[in-house]
C-alpha cells in the first residue's frame, strides 16, 4: 500500500513531518511563458489543484511572487512565505548534476529535544534555471524537463512525502513518463493526512479504507461524501464505492446512505484478514425505487466490514453521503483468547485492522512485550502485514503454527522495512493457520500500535 524510501536522488527530502492543518500556502508568481507558450504559474497552480482535490491536503495560492531563497541559509526558520521560482542554484549551494529542482521545507519543533515528528511551517521550491523546461503531457522529451510534473513532484515533498520506488508515483526519484499523481501517491498523502485510502482485493474492486476505519465505541459516528463515478468498480453493471469498517466489539450498528443522484443501495459483508467474506454474514438494502435513502440497521458480530454504496440501476453515477453509527453491544464480546502451549495468549484475531497495545504487562517473547494473533489463510494469496507504531520501534513475526500448536517451517521476522522503525512483511502463504506476532526492538519497551493487512495482488 505505502512505500516510502529516502533516496536524494532528485531533490531534497522531506521526513516523515506534516503541516499542523493539512494546508500549505504558495506565492505564484513566476515571470514568463513555456515554449509551449503557457504560463509557468498556470502549470503550477494546476500541479497544487491536482493535490487539493485528489487528497484530503489543501494547497492554496496566492497570486503573488515569493521568492524561495529568502529567508533560506539565515538559520531563522524561513521568511513565513512559501515562494516558487527558477534559479541557478539551490539558494546559494549549486544544484548537483541532474537535480531539476528542490523542495525546502522549514521545521518547527514541538517539543524541547526537538524529537520525532516535527510541523512543517514553510516550504519553498525552486527549479534549477539551468534546465530547458518546457510543459507538455505525454513521454519526456530528449533533453527538455517537464514543468509541471515535476512540480507535482516537488509539491509532494512540500506536503511531507519521501521518494516511492516500489510504485509507480509521481514521487518516484527520477523525472518519468508518469505525468499525473497516480495512487499510490494520493494514498501517502491521505495517510498523512487522515484521508481514505485506497487497497486493492482479490475482487478486483479497490477498497478504501476512511482515515477514521476503526470503531471503538461505545457511541460512534462517522459521516463522509463521495461520489459514483463511471471510473469506479462495477458490480453487476453498476458502480461501486467499497469501505472497509472494523468494530473492535459487537455493535448495533445503523447505516444510512444518502443521494439526490442517484437511488442508493448498501451492501454490507464481513472479511477475514485475507478478504475472504464470511458466509451468512452479508446485509443489503435498496428500499423502494426512487428513494433517496438506503438504510442498514442490526446487530453484528466484532469484525472487519466491507460497505458497499452502489445504485439500484445499472451505470447511475452521482455523489452520496454516509452516515454510519455504532453502538457497542457488549464491551467483552471482542476476540476470543487461548493460553498456547508455549504460555503466551494467542488472540483469535481474523481481521485487516487490529490496533492493540505493548503493555508493561504483557507476557514476554526473548524479553520483549508480545501480542500474538492466529489467523487463517484458506487460499494461497500474498500478504502485506504492516505493524506500524509511533511509540514503538517494532518488530513482527509470521508463523504457521499445525493442529498441535507446534510451529511449521514459515518463519518470518522484520524490524524496519516499513516507514521509519514500522515494520512490514509481504509474502506468499499457503492455506494453514498461521500467528502473527507483534514486539519491539528493544526490550520493555511499550505503547500502542496497528496491525494493517493487505492482499498483494499479482
Ligand atoms: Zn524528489
Amino acid at each position: 500500500m505505502l512505500a516510502f524510501f529516502s533516496q536524494d536522488l532528485l531533490a531534497f527530502e522531506a521526513s516523515d513531518n506534516a503541516w499542523p492543518d493539512a494546508s500549505a500556502t504558495f506565492f505564484v508568481g513566476i515571470p514568463g511563458t513555456a515554449p509551449s507558450g503557457e504560463t509557468w504559474d498556470a502549470a503550477f497552480k494546476r500541479a497544487m489543484a491536482a493535490w487539493t482535490t485528489a487528497t484530503n491536503f489543501n494547497f492554496v495560492a496566492e497570486d503573488q511572487g515569493g521568492d524561495p531563497c529568502a529567508g533560506q541559509n539565515t538559520g531563522a526558520l524561513g521568511n513565513g512565505i512559501g515562494g516558487v521560482g527558477f534559479a541557478d542554484s539551490r539558494c546559494g549551494t549549486e544544484f548537483g548534476s541532474n537535480v531539476l529542482a528542490i523542495t525546502l521545507t522549514t521545521l518547527s519543533c514541538t517539543n524541547p529535544g526537538c524529537t520525532g515528528k516535527k510541523d512543517i511551517v514553510e516550504a519553498d521550491i525552486v527549479f534549477n534555471a539551468n534546465e530547458n523546461w518546457d510543459i507538455y503531457s505525454g513521454p519526456l522529451l530528449p533533453q527538455t524537463s517537464e514543468f509541471e510534473r515535476v512540480a507535482l513532484h516537488e509539491l509532494g515533498h512540500a506536503l511531507g512525502l519521501d521518494h516511492e520506488s516500489s510504485a509507480i508515483a509521481i514521487m518516484q526519484p527520477f523525472a518519468s513518463n508518469v505525468a499525473t499523481l497516480q495512487p499510490d501517491d494520493i494514498n501517502g498523502a491521505n495517510f498523512i493526512y487522515g484521508g481514505t485510502i485506497s487497497t486493492p482485493s482479490i475482487y478486483d474492486i479497490p477498497i478504501k479504507l476512511p482515515g477514521k476505519t476503526s470503531f471503538s465505541g461505545p457511541d460512534d459516528v462517522i459521516n463522509f461524501a463521495g461520489t459514483l463515478v463511471t471510473s469506479d468498480a462495477s458490480l453487476e453493471n453498476k458502480f461501486i464505492d467499497v469501505y472497509q469498517l472494523t468494530f473492535e466489539n459487537d455493535s448495533e450498528i445503523s447505516v444510512s446512505l444518502s443521494s439526490l443522484q442517484f437511488d442508493p443501495a448498501l451492501i454490507l459483508a464481513r472479511i477475514t484478514s485475507t478478504q475472504q467474506l464470511v458466509p451468512g454474514s452479508t446485509a443489503s438494502d435498496e428500499n423502494l425505487a426512487g428513494s433517496s435513502n438506503a438504510n442498514l440497521q442490526q446487530p453484528i458480530a466484532a469484525g472487519s466490514y466491507w460497505l458497499g454504496v452502489t445504485s439500484v440501476t445499472a451505470a447511475d453515477t452521482g455523489s452520496y453521503n454516509l452516515t454510519v453509527n455504532a453502538k457497542t453491544a457488549s464491551e467483552n464480546s471482542s476476540f476470543k483468547t487461548f493460553r498456547s502451549i508455549y504460555g503466551i495468549d494467542v488472540e483469535i484475531n481474523p481481521n485487516p485492522l487490529i490496533k492493540g497495545a505493548l503493555r508493561s504487562n504483557d507476557q514476554k517473547f526473548d524479553n520483549k512485550f508480545i501480542d500474538i494473533y492466529q489467523f487463517e489463510v484458506t487460499e494461497t494469496v500474498t500478504l502485506r502485514i504492516d505493524l506500524t507504531s509511533s511509540l514503538v520501534d517494532t518488530v513482527l513475526l509470521v508463523v504457521d503454527v499445525l493442529s498441535d500448536q507446534q510451529l511449521g517451517s514459515v518463519f518470518l521476522r522484520n524490524d524496519d522495512s516499513g516507514f521509519s522503525t514500522n515494520s512490514r512483511i509481504e509474502a506468499s502463504l499457503s492455506p494453514g493457520t498461521y500467528w502473527m506476532g507483534a514486539t519491539s526492538f528493544s526490550t520493555n519497551d511499550f505503547g500502542d500500535y496497528q496491525i494493517q493487512t493487505s492482499v498483494v495482488i499479482p
